[in-house]
């Protein structure tokens, strides 16, 4: 088990990465106020161009003045800016690289984080990719239309996977179902020789893609437990479905409320968290890759996680998006 030593003698870790799907000006604001006001610092991924595929995707970019404000305030408060891809829709390289500049002239940094978003062509090992021998296959024959992702690939249109090596540190693959993520994936960060041509080194995060997800993994007692096992939480969510009906989800209000409480709570965006776990697994000779069979093992977990979700407790984004909770 990788032993962390947290700053300022904190006991536990929790903060998010927030995919940008759905944000808009107006209603993700409400949401960030929350986070801030009870002094939590997490990642949120940015577009850099305005949506192109608006039949499956929403959400404000850069390009747009009142969010561009909003983004810079954030994170003048110590919120990280992450992509996530430069814009949702078809996008080929010449764009993507025009993409990351203007990124960099707007932000003043590159993007050292970013998660691929929905299907996106210039998706970095997506899909089946992201799994091995043998579930691969099953993945490939389960979501069969969820594979045409070139990003990593170097004669494609769609490639940048040289410039993803170079300036993203942290890639994320694997869904956990556990509020303490690193206690099911100790090893994070990680290698992987899989992916090591265009990714550095990997995380896993809390699969919690929507309220109805992050009321059952972030609730008083499974925070309490984090608390207890000196966890740490990275949990995936979009924070952009969670101003409806002119309020913020009142759970997640609460939760986090209840975590601002905790003084054992430390708070710090993706990268610093990764970074500190990263310092961490040196001091304690933790492997940089994954044991073979352990791999094979979270790999597991994280399909699984996925049917239970979908087809068991039916509270992933395809239900959610279908339900009048996801309604404005
Ligand atoms: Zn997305």
């Amino acid at each position: 088990m990788n032993k962390i030593k947290f700053p300022n003698g904190k006991k536990f870790i929790f903060t998010i990465v927030d995919d940008t799907d759905d944000a808009f000006c107006d209603k993700i604001k409400p949401v960030y106020d929350i986070l801030y006001k009870n002094g939590l610092r997490t990642t949120k991924t940015v577009w850099v161009k305005p949506v192109r595929d608006p039949k499956f995707s929403k959400g404000d970019s850069l390009e747009n003045p009142d969010y561009l404000d909003f983004i810079l305030d954030i994170k003048k408060k110590g919120f990280e800016i992450a992509l996530h891809n430069v814009g949702s829709g078809d996008y080929k390289r010449s764009e993507i690289l025009d993409g990351l500049n203007q990124y960099k002239e707007i932000l003043g940094q590159n993007p050292g984080l970013h998660i691929n978003h929905s299907y996106n062509p210039d998706n970095i090992y997506c899909g089946s990719k992201r799994f091995s021998f043998p579930l691969n296959m099953i993945v490939k024959k389960m979501y069969s239309q969820y594979n045409a992702f070139y990003g990593e690939v170097k004669n494609s249109k769609y490639f940048w996977g040289d410039f993803h090596k170079k300036l993203i540190k942290y890639s994320r693959n694997y869904e956990i179902d556990d509020i303490n993520t690193l206690k099911r994936n100790p090893y994070m960060p990680y290698s992987d020789k899989q992916y090591e041509d265009y990714c550095n080194q990997w995380y896993s995060s809390t699969f919690a893609s929507n309220q109805w997800m992050f009321k059952k993994m972030v609730n008083k007692k499974s925070i309490d437990r984090l608390e207890k096992e000196g966890g740490v939480c990275i949990l995936y969510t979009h924070l952009g479905y969670y101003f409806k009906k002119g309020k913020v989800d009142p759970h997640f209000k609460q939760a986090i409320e209840y975590l601002g409480q905790k003084k054992n709570a430390c708070f710090m965006p993706v990268t610093e968290v990764l970074n500190l776990l990263q310092e961490n697994k040196i001091k304690n000779n933790i492997p940089e890759y994954m044991p073979f069979w352990f791999k094979k093992r979270i790999e597991l977990h994280s399909l699984i996680t996925r049917i239970k979700y979908r087809y068991i407790i039916k509270k992933d984004d395809y239900h959610f998006k279908q339900s009048y909770d996801y309604k404005d």
